[in-house]
């Protein structure tokens, strides 16, 4: 089943349970604490918190989201993705805990021919918090799911709030077993939430109690809310991935085409070597959460969302890089996301012109960086091997840690790229001494900022700074931040 017709099966459902039917909000969050939409219920928070009354009382989703927090997982586990969509149904002051465990296993595990996924109950597990009896009655006695596979954790484990007093409550998680080839049995009445073979699918929130002050978790239940709220999060990828047959989220319909290209332009096949697949699903994920990023408005730039997606496009030209393309990439890449997500995304036709000029000049702009780093890159390594050359102790040679800072600082070359480009010619980095210098420059910044609050510019500084700096400095658009990268 195609991921545009899992979506449209979701909205379909719920519309038939006369769920008013919202479109994604953009990916530039409606609430500004936070950069990114990261989950359905974002733009519902206000209905939630109940500080302004719901336009409707129930309503479904399939909200675009970006998690920066989940990019290290890209291609390493089977189930994350920087972008991804999270369907929802949300009931402010509507239904509750009974109907929305219904409509889940009534989606989940009903008929393909009938409008369902025709998920297998059978394997079907659910974690509720160890005392919410109404959930294990509706799970068990109501929609018949066996004892043995509901799971009861405590408050730590499956317990939303705010993170102050307000409202709260506990959730069901809903996961799917893949079988044993994934991993072992679930012993003593745990599943492994983190692991692959119990895939989290789908988060059920019941927010249902007042919560009191109190540190983590713990703090006292007050009451019951006066309207309790529904707040589900299901992750559209990942049943795709599950009713694709797939392995994970990178082979389903809307990602894998990318994956085909990168396997054109490389000669090399995937399946073929456990790092080069972790690349290109790497490559994949992130070309796709950069035209969905810039299709919402985002430009590149070195703070903020503008510095997610530079983040998301270096590291996809990178990983081509370390797939043996050195030539311009995202030109035969981008088109290919676009037409994968198309049919749920038909904006993205008209407004590709614009997406693909901001891709296509970041890949630029970062392939100038590269080529300018590159050949001081490889003077310091050249100057590292005759050192060692001319020590008798044979050891390994040593990029010291200002030729990397100046690299950084200077060519806007961040540490990762240094240390990687180092190693392949077996030369170390003093990452050390490196850190250090990020710190005192960073100690430098904060002193000149408070110089400037303060008006009492202390010159010394200034001056020892410019003692320092031995080569003239072009910033050429890197922030200390890169190092992260
Ligand atoms: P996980 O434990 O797998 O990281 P989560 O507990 O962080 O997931 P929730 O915050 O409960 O996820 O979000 C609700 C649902 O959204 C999840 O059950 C999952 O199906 C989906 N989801 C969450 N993060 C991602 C992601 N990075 N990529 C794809 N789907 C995701
Ligand atoms: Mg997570
Ligand atoms: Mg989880
Ligand atoms: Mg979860």
């Amino acid at each position: 089943m195609r991921t545009a017709e899992i979506r449209k099966r979701w909205l379909d459902y719920f519309a038939s349970k006369d769920h008013a039917i919202v479109p994604s909000a953009p990916l530039v969050s409606p609430d500004p604490s936070i950069l990114f939409t990261i989950a359905g219920m974002v733009p519902f928070i206000p209905y939630i918190l109940g500080t302004e009354p719901a336009p409707w009382p129930r309503v479904a989703s399939v909200q675009k989201c970006i998690r920066t927090n989940d990019i290290e997982n890209v291609g390493r586990t089977t189930r994350h993705g920087t972008f991804f969509q999270m369907n929802g149904n949300f009931s402010f002051g509507d239904y509750f805990k009974r109907e929305a465990i219904d409509f889940a296993w009534e989606l989940l595990t009903g008929g393909q021919e009938s409008g369902g996924y025709g998920l297998d109950g059978d394997r079907l597990w659910v974690t509720i918090w160890e005392q919410d009896a109404e959930a294990y009655e509706a799970l068990t006695k109501g929609v018949g799911l066996d004892p043995k596979h509901v799971v009861r954790l405590p408050r730590e484990e499956n317990f939303w709030d705010t993170g102050q007093p307000g409202p709260a409550g506990p959730c069901a998680e809903w996961h799917y077993d893949r079988g044993p080839a994934y991993g072992p049995d679930a012993v003593g009445g745990t599943v492994d939430p983190g692991g692959d073979r119990y895939l989290e699918i789908w988060n059920l929130v019941f927010d249902e109690f007042v919560r009191g002050e109190g540190q983590g978790k713990n703090y006292p239940l007050l009451g019951e809310l006066e309207h309790k709220s529904i707040d589900t999060g299901a992750g559209l990828e990942r049943i795709a991935y599950l009713l694709q047959g797939k392995e994970n989220l990178y082979e389903i319909d809307e990602v894998f085409p990318v994956i085909t290209r990168v396997e054109e332009m490389t000669g090399k096949r995937y399946g073929a070597d456990p790092e080069d697949d972790v690349r290109m699903r790497v490559v994949a994920d992130h070309v796709r959460s950069s035209l969905m990023v810039i299709g919402d408005g985002v430009r590149p730039s070195n703070e903020g969302r503008g510095y997610v997606l530079r983040r998301l496009i270096r590291r996809a030209v990178r990983a081509m890089r370390l797939l043996g393309v050195d030539t311009v990439a995202m030109p035969s890449l981008l088109p290919v996301s676009k037409d994968a997500m198309q049919a749920s995304y038909p904006e993205l036709e008209a407004g590709f012109g614009r997406i693909s000029d901001v891709a296509y000049a970041e890949e630029d702009a970062f392939r100038r960086t590269l080529a300018q780093g590159t050949t001081i890159l490889d003077t310091a390594v050249g100057r590292a091997k005759t050192r060692a050359s001319q020590g008798s102790d044979g050891s390994t040679p040593l990029l010291g840690g200002a030729e990397a800072f100046q690299l950084h600082d200077t060519y806007g070359f961040p540490i990762d790229l240094t240390l990687e480009m180092a190693a392949e010619q077996g030369v170390q980095v003093d990452e050390k001494a490196f850190r250090d210098l990020m710190a005192e420059q960073k100690q430098r910044a904060r002193a000149d900022a408070l110089a400037k609050k303060t008006g009492h510019a202390d010159l010394r500084s200034y001056e020892s700074l410019s003692k320092e700096l031995t080569t003239p400095v072009e910033f050429l658009g890197y922030t200390d931040v890169e190092a992260a990268v």
